[in-house]
């Protein structure tokens, strides 16, 4: 049987942070917030007889600040998840979080109610940095909610860091790092600020003191050595984790397995086909199986194309066996010249029979995909 993985999207944030441009809406009353969650019992429902080939082993809250919704909630979710869908006994279930957004009880709620991963929003400790970014905590509360979580029986934790944040430098991103790790969360996530047209952070990116990309790369450098030398196994490109630890729902993602996404903005991939949901909140609550607006069909020369794009992303690479198996393409002859070109580099590595990117490699992905995939 197939496996996959469930992603539910929570809208709901406090404050609209000032770089962010996810799909979310603020001061939505709890009354919306059940509104929602019926909403997404029905979104399950509609679509799960079409899924009872698949089991899923990883359930993912992510949002918005999906720690905003009240446990029972949750567990109104989880029930009707399970009700509908062959959810594996020992599934990885994540929730993101928030400092600030849900105190230590409603924590221990979410820990009883099957909660076994939570993601927290740290991305700094520098206050003057978290204030540019529009964060509603300071970098103390953000270390105190880590420690909170450890306290309600959370053993394994995810911490996402940001680099590239205006006024930051590479003390303090030491600084943020030697921070989280005193907490020594099982995951990392690392990713460059983003600045997406639309948000007030763009509006002002030509007078904030935004790193330039020399000073970017040395935090970079910063991050990549300080995880390895405390024992973080970089795996993928933006992601770092203890041995056991990585995101199994991301990999999931990476490795083009099937995912079903509910609510607004949610995107699927099944069957060969991705499916995205509408962003807007009164025509998912007012026809939640009817939410669909984005369709895809993939050919397999899409999903050949895909495979590599996102296999590449990870340190295992791609096994250029199962390439050829599923595909009928042997990529070592297929890109012979730009593999021993990017090998010679040392960028990439073919090694017991698969192709990966190798360290410096991670660092310059994105221009060494677009060249490998144009030849
Ligand atoms: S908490 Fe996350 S989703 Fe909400 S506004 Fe900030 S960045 Fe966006």
């Amino acid at each position: 049987m197939n496996k996959g993985g469930l992603y539910f999207h929570i809208p709901f944030c406090l404050r609209k942070c000032n770089y962010c441009d996810f799909c979310s809406y603020t001061g939505v009353a709890e009354e919306q917030m059940r509104d929602y969650v019926r909403a997404l019992i029905c979104e399950m429902k509609h679509v799960a007889p079409r899924a009872t080939a698949l089991s899923f082993d990883t359930v993912f809250f992510g949002g918005g600040t999906p720690s905003l919704l009240p446990p029972e909630l949750v567990g109104e979710l989880l029930t009707a998840a399970r009700d509908c869908f062959q959810i594996e006994r020992d599934a990885e279930i994540t929730l993101e979080a928030n400092p600030a957004s849900i105190d230590g009880g409603g924590l221990a709620a979410l820990r009883a109610l099957g909660v076994n991963r939570l993601s927290v929003g740290i991305q700094s400790t520098s206050d003057g940095e978290l204030s540019a970014l529009g964060r509603l905590h300071t970098g103390r509360e953000a270390l105190a909610f880590l420690r909170l979580a450890r306290e309600a029986g959370f053993d394994n934790l995810n911490a996402d860091l940001m680099y590239g944040i205006p006024y930051q430098s590479t003390e303090s991103a030491k600084r943020t790092l030697d921070g989280v790790l005193s907490l020594a969360p099982e995951h990392i996530s690392a990713y460059s600020l983003m600045l997406e047209e639309g948000t007030p952070l763009f509006a002002k990116k030509d007078v904030l003191p935004i790193p330039s990309e020399e000073e970017e790369d040395a935090i970079d450098t910063l991050v990549r050595t300080t995880l390895s030398e405390a024992g973080y196994l970089h795996y993928e490109i933006s992601n770092y984790a203890k041995e056991g630890y990585p995101s199994r729902h991301n990999l999931h993602y990476w490795h083009s397995d099937p995912y079903l996404g509910f609510g607004v903005s949610a995107y699927s991939f099944f069957e060969g086909v991705r499916y995205g949901n509408t962003r807007e909140l009164s025509r998912y609550l007012s026809s939640p199986t009817d939410a669909i607006c984005d369709e895809e069909v993939l050919n397999e020369s899409d999903l050949a194309y895909e495979w590599i794009m996102l296999r590449l992303r990870l340190r295992e690479g791609i096994d250029l066996d199962a390439y050829r198996a599923r595909f009928g393409i042997d990529l070592s002859l297929r890109y012979q010249k730009e593999i021993d070109r990017f090998c010679s580099m040392g960028l990439m590595r073919v090694s017991e029979g698969r192709l990966a990117l190798t360290e410096s490699g991670f660092r310059l992905s994105s221009g060494i995909l677009v060249d490998f995939l144009d030849a």
